[in-house]
């Protein structure tokens, strides 16, 4: 067997003891005789493996009991949307601009009332984070929004907005399960499962129970389109139809892992942040390689840099695929290579990684 690293922004690396177990299960589930991804969403096994998956991601998370768990597909694009429709009831709310996924959540609540930006960070193309202090609410804003790590500009806040009693909703995609996050301090949390959860093909939400039973200002609560109504979706526990079986087992099997191999979420951030000093301590070493980010706002999970000039970093790109280190280069917004250090990369990828870098520098500096 040959697994390279691979340092993808999603989907990305799932931990090896995941894919054992999932290939150890795959042909007779439990005595089943049938794969989890052939069997029944009503029958006796999979009933089990969502309500345990639930469970888990309760226990891993923290979450209180006054707050409720789906999982829904079309990613969390499709979470862009559900929000402002199920949660603008007073046909405003407030946006956090810091990257394209936060721009693009802002663009699609404009279509359901009025999305304000109440703070970018475009000024340095999306380098930093706006100071959370300064901003000005809007006291009649339905909610708050913000994206918590911003996967394509390698950010991420280093502190959770105080909002001013308003609720608080985050997209976590690309942090979630890399460390603690206190949960009450927010109204909704979603994230697309395909970075440190599980594989492509599922949004999960986690929502405080209040936020419930309303709709956007725009549109009464009876014309949500019943796949985007949390509320409908919620009290059948993410079964009104066929579910993501498959991403649902998966993510219970991740839920396992980081709960008895890992030892829970900190120990996890104990983990990343470890990985995330090695990396960004050897880019500040050099002047060869250069990350453009406020070292305030760094994202654990994802680095960027680059090198002299663009062609520089083709051939970066190049040799590192060549040696085993794929998917380096950087999104297309900004040019350059891209490290997603995620959960499941394991340290000594980051550590050959930049073995390679500095072999790589000398070679070309
Ligand atoms: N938000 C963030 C922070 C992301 O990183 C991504 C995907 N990279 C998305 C939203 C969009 O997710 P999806 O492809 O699941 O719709």
């Amino acid at each position: 067997m040959n697994r390279v690293y691979n340092f993808s922004a999603g989907p990305s690396m799932l931990p090896v003891p995941v894919l054992e177990r999932a290939q150890a299960e795959l042909l007779d589930y439990h005595g089943s005789g049938q794969s989890v991804m052939e069997m029944s969403h009503r029958s006796k096994w999979f009933d089990d493996i969502i309500k345990n998956t639930e469970a888990s991601i309760r226990r891993v998370l923290k979450v209180p009991d006054n707050y409720k768990i789906g999982f829904f597909q079309g990613g969390a694009t499709q979470q862009f949307a559900m929000v402002p429709l199920n949660f603008m009831t007073t046909g405003k709310a407030d946006y956090l601009v810091t990257g394209n996924f936060s721009k693009k959540a802002a663009e699609e609540a404009a279509k359901f009332g009025e999305a304000r930006v109440v703070a970018s960070s475009k000024d340095r193309n999306f380098t930093y984070i706006p100071d959370v202090k300064a901003i000005d609410y809007d006291a009649d804003a339905s909610y708050v929004h913000i994206c918590q790590n911003n996967t394509i500009f390698g950010t991420r806040f280093a502190e959770v907005p105080e909002v001013e009693g308003l609720p608080l909703v985050a997209d976590m995609s690309s942090m979630i399960f890399s460390e603690p996050v206190d949960v009450s301090k927010y109204g909704c949390i979603y994230f697309g499962v395909q970075k440190n959860v599980a594989p492509a093909g599922m949004a999960i939400a986690i929502i405080r129970d209040d936020m419930l039973g309303k709709s956007a200002k725009s549109i009464p609560a009876a014309n949500i389109p019943t796949m985007m109504n949390y509320t409908t979706l919620l009290n059948k526990d993410s079964m009104y139809n066929t579910p993501p079986c498959w991403c649902i087992y998966m993510t219970g099997l991740v839920m396992d892992y980081l709960e008895h191999d890992i030892g829970g979420l900190d120990e996890m951030k104990k983990i990343n942040e470890a990985k995330a000093k090695v990396l960004y301590d050897y880019l500040d070493s050099q002047d060869f390689y250069t990350n453009p980010v406020e070292h305030k706002y760094r994202s654990m999970m994802n680095v960027t840099f680059t090198s002299p000039n663009p062609d520089m970093d083709k051939k970066f790109c190049a040799a590192a695929t060549e040696a085993g280190f794929v998917n380096l280069k950087g999104h297309r917004l900004v040019g350059g290579m891209r490290a997603s250090i995620y959960n499941a990369m394991p340290p000594e990828g980051v550590d050959k990684l930049v073995a390679f870098m500095e072999q790589f520098r000398k070679e070309n500096a």
